[in-house]
């Protein structure tokens, strides 16, 4: 079975780490640099994505992490997971780094007040058997995307899942809802990049 990490500095690890082993990867959490060096693939869950820049920055990862990242390891972030994936952050918080690798900009906290927390059906390319369940909170969105880069599903006509190469990101949190869809879809992007 793949060996998928989940980056272990803050944010919903357990669930990542339950779905992934749903699907049939071994699953393990990443806190230390050595500990990345044995994964086939990585998770970066949802969270506050401040926090895990500065724990990432404090636990001597974020190189390493952009390193493996532009080696070509296949890496799924979910919101917060999405904006570390982010060439850009349309208002990056005072210190805020993402480890970056797809080209795109995305807006933090995106849908506003009103809208802070919500579920919504989502439309998934590259996922078969109806929409998937989208857990939004406190979500960002593509707020601009490279030619590199495939929307694979929109809220409201603003992207919330996106591929480049081995990379994928969603706003919302499929880790948060019992169907492993998007889980089992990274896996296998794993298991194909070997
Ligand atoms: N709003 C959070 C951030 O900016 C992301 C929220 C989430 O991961 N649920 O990091």
């Amino acid at each position: 079975a793949p060996v998928v990490g989940v980056l272990a500095l803050q944010g919903d690890v357990r669930e990542h780490l339950a779905a992934l082993t749903g699907v049939g990867a071994e699953a393990r959490p990443v806190r230390r640099p050595e500990e990345l060096e044995g994964v086939h693939g990585l998770v970066l869950p949802g969270g506050e994505s401040t926090t895990i820049s500065k724990l990432a920055t404090a636990f001597g990862l974020l190189e390493p992490l952009r390193a493996r990242v532009r080696d070509g390891l296949p890496v799924y972030g979910s919101c917060a997971g999405m904006i570390m994936l982010a060439d850009k952050i349309l208002d990056p918080r005072s210190g805020q780094e993402t480890i970056g690798g797809i080209d795109m900009i995305v807006r933090r906290n995106a849908f506003g007040r009103q809208n802070e927390s919500f579920e919504a059906a989502v439309e998934l390319d590259g996922v078969s058997g109806g929409p998937v369940h989208g857990v939004f909170i406190r979500a960002p969105w593509v707020e601009s995307l490279g030619a590199g880069v495939t929307a694979l599903a929109r809220h409201e006509g603003h992207p919330v899942a996106v591929r480049q190469g081995n990379l994928l990101a969603t706003a919302f949190h499929p880790e948060l809802t019992g169907d492993h869809r998007v889980h089992a879809l990274f896996t296998e992007m794993v298991r194909r990049a070997d």
